[in-house]
């Protein structure tokens, strides 16, 4: 306990007592420390490693830099060392991002005003530093019910549970099993790893595609470079995107009908003016992408009904002046 309260003397020692002694399954943060300190140096050093390269995993996304690939923890370590690292962290991490009081920071020199970290305080700064954004930063859905996802999997990324890149806040959907889940983010083995990989910070997908809307409202992406394709072919195996959006384009046509609607019983609609009322909500939606959910889709259905040649024009034109 001594030695662990020596580390980190700018933390209260009734607050480092309490953590050391948090117990899971029959044993507490320390008993996991001699887990790990009873293993042999060259595993230890094997851990220190790991833990070390993949702490930089947020350099990986910059060019001008060149950091040390980032790796899944392997399996069957010697002497069982990968499960006595994971059972380590989950214990270090878990109970104080999630149900503790979370962890003192920014204390200035006094602990008793330090500030904390958990997954409410993460949550909160969320919002009060992007206020108006409700979007998910992901599929650009509603982030009503959001979860926080670790990017990089705990499960397969234990020592990235706190990185603050690597804790995004998402909408259920793209958390959900079926969609992004567990799943890699990323090329393991690969000498750089992220180089075909979108991140929602570091790396953000919406200036790197535009969108086509096919006939009868296929959603099809398209890209500049073959790194662009590729990053994005990976970002909807991720969270099936297309399909996901090509369901939403009948919802936007939906709303958009419903607003011709409420039109229509004010004024009478012609090809003129429908097409400058269409060109309004095309500008609104393209001033709200970011802050109201799926106005990047709204914005390209629109774009294409401001075209009088386009089927999507045809259909609405019919639909404002029909009885
Ligand atoms: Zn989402």
């Amino acid at each position: 306990m001594e030695w662990v309260a020596a580390q980190r003397p700018d933390i209260a020692d009734e607050w480092i007592n309490k953590f050391c002694s948090w117990v899971k399954g029959g044993k507490s943060i320390l008993d996991h420390m001699q887990d790990i300190a009873g293993l042999p140096n060259h595993i230890k050093d094997e851990l220190l490693t790991h833990f070390q390269e993949n702490s930089q995993f947020v350099d990986s996304f910059d060019a001008g830099k060149n950091p040390p690939p980032t790796q899944q923890l392997q399996q069957g370590m010697s002497n069982d060392a990968d499960k006595k690292y994971r059972a380590f962290l989950v214990l270090f991490y878990d109970p104080v991002f999630y149900k503790g009081k979370g962890y003192p920071v920014a204390t200035n020199g006094n602990n008793d005003v330090a500030v904390r970290f958990h997954k409410n305080s993460f949550l909160k700064s969320c919002h009060t530093k992007n206020k108006n954004v409700t979007v998910c930063p992901l599929c650009d859905g509603s982030l009503d019910g959001s979860q926080v996802d670790h990017w990089l999997a705990k499960a397969h990324f234990p020592e990235l549970s706190c990185q603050p890149y690597n804790l995004i806040e998402i909408c259920q959907a793209c958390n959900s099993r079926s969609n992004k889940g567990e799943k890699l983010v990323l090329d393991n083995g690969n000498g750089r790893p992220f180089d075909d990989w979108f991140h929602p910070y570091l790396r953000p997908a919406v200036d790197e595609f535009t969108i086509r809307i096919q006939q009868k409202g296929i959603i099809e992406f398209q890209f500049a470079t073959d790194r662009q394709k590729k990053r994005m072919e990976n970002f909807d195996a991720l969270i099936n995107l297309q399909s996901r959006w090509t369901l939403e384009y009948r919802t936007q046509i939906k709303r958009i009908q419903s607003k011709i609607r409420g039109k229509k019983k004010k004024v009478n609609l012609t090809k003129d003016s429908l097409r400058h009322i269409l060109e309004d909500w095309r500008d609104d939606a393209e001033h709200e992408i970011g802050l109201k959910p799926n106005a990047i889709l709204e914005k390209c259905v629109l774009s294409l009904a401001v075209d009088t040649e386009s089927y999507l024009f045809e259909e609405f034109i019919v639909y404002a002046t029909s009885d």
